[in-house]
C-alpha cells in the first residue's frame, strides 16, 4: 500500500508471498559454467533479506560422479559455494533406495531378472527375499540395462513374481552417509537431501531422517502448500517440463498460495532467454522470494 505524508512517498511494505527453490541435480559442469553466471546477474529486491541480495541455487551432489567428464570438480563446486550456493546429497552413486519388485519369476541358476522401476545399480549388493518362502540371498549386479539385470552369479533359489530386492543395510548407509560424510570432508555444510530417481522407500527414508533435515523425493505435483506435513516427501517440479506459459503459472500459483516449490533441473546449459532466467526474473517481478534449501528452512519456509 502506498500512501503520501507531507508529499513524500513513504517505501510501501515489501510483499513477498512464496519461496522458489532452485536445485540442480547431479553435481553437472553446467551448474558451474551456466546457471553460476546467470544467476550472477540476478538481485532481489528485499531489503529484510537476511542472508544475501543475490540469486543463488543448490547443487546435489552424486559424490562418485565428481570430477569424472561431464561434472563439476571439488574446485567448482567450491566456487559455487563461495558464490552463496548450498551443496546438497544426492547419494554416493545414484541409486534408488526402494524395494524392487520381482516381474515374473526366476529359478535357481537365473542370472537374468527383470524388477519393477529402472533406478539399482552395479555398485552394490542388494538383498532378495521371497514373500512366500524362506528363500532369501545377497545378489549383486553386474549390469544394469533399464529394468533388466544380469547377476555377477546364478541365483541359489527359486523367487516368484513379487519377491522383493533392496540395498543391504550396509549398503544403504554407504550410499546415503557415505557420500554425505565425504561432502563434510570437503568443507561443505551439508543438511539436505534428494533422492536419486525420487526412488525411496520407508526403510530409505528413515535412513535420509538421521541425518538430514529434509529430501525431495517425490515430483508428483508442483508446489508444496504449507504447512508441509513431511518434510522428506518434498515435491519438485522438473525443469524440462517448462514453457513461458508454465513459468508464468507456476510463479502466478507460488504466490498466491504463498507456498514453497523446488524448480529442478540437470546442469542445463541455460543463458540468457532461457527458461531459468525467465523464470527467475518473473519471480523477482513478483515479489517471490528465491532461497536455497536451507535458507527457506532456516526462515520457516519449509
Ligand atoms: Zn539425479
Amino acid at each position: 500500500m502506498l500512501f503520501q505524508n507531507n508529499l513524500t512517498f513513504i517505501e510501501p511494505p515489501e510483499t513477498f508471498r512464496g519461496t522458489l527453490i532452485l536445485e540442480s541435480d547431479d553435481g553437472r559442469i553446467g551448474d558451474y559454467t551456466h546457471w553460476l553466471p546467470l544467476l550472477k546477474t540476478k538481485k532481489q529486491k528485499s531489503k529484510w533479506y537476511p542472508f544475501r541480495y543475490g540469486v543463488s541455487a543448490c547443487t546435489a551432489v552424486v559424490t562418485n560422479f565428481n570430477g569424472t567428464s561431464g561434472y563439476t570438480t571439488r574446485t567448482q563446486l567450491q566456487a559455487l559455494v563461495d558464490a552463496g550456493w548450498e551443496m546438497m546429497n544426492h547419494g554416493m552413486n545414484h541409486v534408488g533406495s526402494l524395494s524392487y519388485e520381482l516381474i515374473g519369476s526366476a529359478k535357481a541358476g537365473d542370472v537374468n531378472i527383470e524388477v519393477f522401476l529402472d533406478s539399482m545399480g552395479t555398485a552394490y549388493d542388494y538383498i532378495i527375499r521371497s514373500n512366500t518362502t524362506q528363500n532369501t540371498e545377497i545378489i549383486r549386479p553386474l549390469t544394469v540395462n533399464g529394468k533388466n539385470i544380469i547377476l555377477t552369479s546364478p541365483l541359489k533359489n527359486d523367487y516368484e513374481e513379487g519377491s522383493f530386492i533392496e540395498l543391504t543395510p550396509e549398503n544403504l548407509n554407504t550410499d546415503i552417509n557415505g557420500s554425505l560424510d565425504t561432502l563434510i570432508s570437503w568443507g561443505f555444510d551439508v543438511k539436505h537431501f534428494v533422492a536419486p530417481f525420487h526412488h525411496v522407500g520407508p526403510v530409505s527414508l528413515a535412513k535420509i531422517a538421521e541425518r538430514h533435515l529434509t529430501a525431495r523425493t517425490t515430483s508428483v505435483g508442483d508446489t508444496n502448500p504449507l504447512p508441509i506435513t513431511n518434510k522428506f516427501r518434498m515435491n519438485g517440479a522438473l525443469a524440462g517440463t517448462f514453457n513461458d506459459e508454465k513459468i508464468k503459472s507456476f510463479i502466478d500459483k507460488i504466490y498466491t498460495e504463498d507456498s514453497v516449490a523446488i524448480f529442478y533441473g540437470h546442469g542445463e546449459l541455460y543463458g540468457k532467454g532461457s527458461t531459468l532466467d525467465k523464470l527467475v526474473d518473473y519471480a523477482i517481478e513478483k515479489n517471490v522470494r528465491i532461497l536455497t534449501r536451507n535458507e527457506a528452512y532456516l526462515l520457516k519456509m519449509v
